[in-house]
């Protein structure tokens, strides 16, 4: 059979060619914009030909530091259209480890948004490749800046070829794209992602028992476009022809709950913390979210309450989806079998709770002291993934050895998995609570706690003890307009957990701090807790 490559742009090419006039609506702070498919598929042309001519060479790195928006979009097509490799740099790392990624990568040029050049201009002197900046703004004039050279993205496009060709001859092994992913000690870690990878992700995005994109859809990607490429959906929509809403910077619950209604926006995706933010919301302010078919929610357990809410009180459906920069992401997606569709309501939640089964061309296992774990929902052990986009290395890194071993990537969660082959995520190996030889899944305290009425967040922590080893800890932030106490908190999971499991101890907290990607920062929290003396 022939053996033709899977492209990034023929994905945009076949947007081009069968869905000309399906629109691109992108927020930025000023504008709210409406390309076609036909206008991004030019766009995209004209930043690859501006991009050659800022000298950028095939195999050679273009960093983005912006947000969700059609300019990102574009350098989603332009940079792996002509063989370069686009890096989607994560605008929330602390300065050090921007300096470090940009360099690591070795990237060439940097296309930002206006609000991050003064992050940029900063770290501006530990730059050791970058020769070139873009700023991605509305505005008609230049910043002032001290970047140099510094031009304006849309003079760029308009001094571009619009018709230009992307190559013909790469293959589908190459380099596409890149993102880095957070250590627990050092510096971040690179992932790569090749043309092949990607376009057999979003081949399975439009898998029917998956996330079943498709042309009928109105996919908004909260997650942002610097975070394992917005989870594919960007590749996946335009090769499928959706239409897209990029919502832009800085935005808030309410703001996507309009967008959802005005857009009517079918399918969308973002973290736990996103969708808790979005019920807020909706507890005070009516939003017509009749259009939503799928809420898919990942990077962190869905609280099964939450799950619940979005289901029964909204009528939405709300999927778990598991994976990690390291797999592109998409690993598992928590869709009911049709037997499961019979089960009683109680049943279906909690099977919906899980992180669900592995994906089409994705396998697993688990894997503990004494082998590969049975599938029966009981024991746990470390999950094992491979697949055709999953990483085999992290990219020019030592660390690579420990984490891709016997073809297999390492993942350092703590899974069970069931009968049905649905995978639970118990932990992370490092946030697991060893407590007297025993093991507390922080994540199913935290989902209990967060099912509470009063509770908006909770996030549970080890601390050392004396005797136990470890012991969890609770830290909660109440909604504004109710009350808890510690001893409610803890009579409220005494049914549901054995008596060694309940937290010794909890704290209410003002906010909860979070990653860069809005999951609950837990290294932070137990400092803080060590701070305020409390072990
Ligand atoms: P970071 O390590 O910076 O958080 P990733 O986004 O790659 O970077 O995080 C992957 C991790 O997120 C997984 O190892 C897992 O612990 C967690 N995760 C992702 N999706 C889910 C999910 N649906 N449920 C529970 N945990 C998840």
């Amino acid at each position: 059979m022939m053996n033709t490559p899977l492209t990034i742009s023929s994905m945009l090419e076949r947007a081009e060619r069968y869905f000309p006039n399906k629109t691109v609506v992108s927020r930025t702070h000023d504008n709210i914009y409406r390309y076609t498919y036909e206008e991004i598929g030019k766009r995209a042309r004209a930043l690859a030909s501006a991009l050659t001519k800022l000298g950028l060479k095939r195999g050679e790195r273009v960093g983005t530091i912006a947000w969700n928006h059609h300019r990102h979009l574009e350098a989603y097509f332009a940079a792996p259209g002509i063989g370069s490799v686009l890096h989607m740099i994560n605008m929330r790392l602390p300065p050090d480890h921007l300096a470090f990624v940009i360099n690591h990568a070795s990237d060439q040029i940097l296309l930002i948004d206006e609000d991050v050049l003064p992050l940029v201009e900063a770290i501006r002197p530990q730059l050791e490749t970058v020769h070139t900046f873009v700023v991605m703004t509305d505005k008609d004039q230049l910043p002032s800046s001290t970047l140099e050279p510094l031009y304006s993205y849309e003079a760029l496009l308009a001094e571009g070829d619009d018709c230009f060709a992307f190559c013909d001859d790469i293959d589908e092994n190459e380099q596409a794209a890149m993102c880095y992913t957070s250590a627990t000690t050092g510096m971040p870690k690179g992932v790569e992602y090749s043309h092949r990878g990607i376009v057999l992700h979003s081949l399975v995005q439009g898998h029917v028992d998956t996330t079943a994109i498709s042309e009928n859809d109105v996919c908004m990607p909260v997650v942002p476009m610097f975070h394992v490429n917005a989870w594919g959906l960007p590749f996946s929509a335009t090769f499928y022809g959706a239409t897209q809403v990029l919502p832009g910077p800085a935005f808030t619950p309410q703001l996507l709950a309009e967008l959802i209604e005005k857009e009517r926006v079918t399918f969308t995706g973002g973290v736990p913390t996103v969708w808790l933010g979005l019920l807020q919301v909706l507890e005070h302010h009516h939003y017509d979210l009749s259009s939503l078919r799928a809420v898919i929610c990942g990077g962190s357990a869905a609280p099964q309450s939450m799950i619940e809410r979005f289901e029964r009180k909204l009528n939405v459906p709300f999927y778990h989806a598991y994976g990690l920069t390291e797999t592109a992401p998409l690993v598992s997606f928590s869709r009911l079998k049709s037997h499961q569709k019979k089960w009683g309501k109680g049943e279906q939640y909690q099977a919906k709770a899980k992180q669900g089964m592995a994906v089409p061309l994705i396998d697993i296992k688990g894997v503990n002291a004494n082998g590969e774990i049975p599938w029966n929902g009981e024991e746990m052990g470390e999950l094992l993934i491979r697949g055709p986009w999953v990483a085999d290395r992290y990219f020019h890194d030592e660390r690579s050895t420990e984490a891709f071993k016997d073809g297999w990537f390492h993942t350092g969660d703590v899974v069970t998995i069931d009968e049905e082959g649905a995978i639970k995520i118990v932990d992370r190996t490092k946030d697991l609570i060893k407590s007297g030889g025993e093991w507390i899944s922080s994540v199913d305290l935290e989902n209990a706690i967060m099912s509470h009425e009063a509770v908006l967040e909770a996030a549970v922590v080890a601390v050392p003890h004396d005797k136990w080893q470890e012991r969890p800890v609770a830290c909660v932030v109440l909604k504004k307009d109710k009350q808890a106490t510690k001893e409610e908190i803890v009579d409220y999971l005494k049914p549901q957990f054995a008596k060694w499991w309940l937290p010794d101890d909890v704290v209410f907290m003002e906010a909860l701090p979070k990653t860069s990607v809005g999951k609950f920062l837990k290294r932070a929290l137990r400092k803080e807790l060590f701070n305020q003396s409390r072990f």
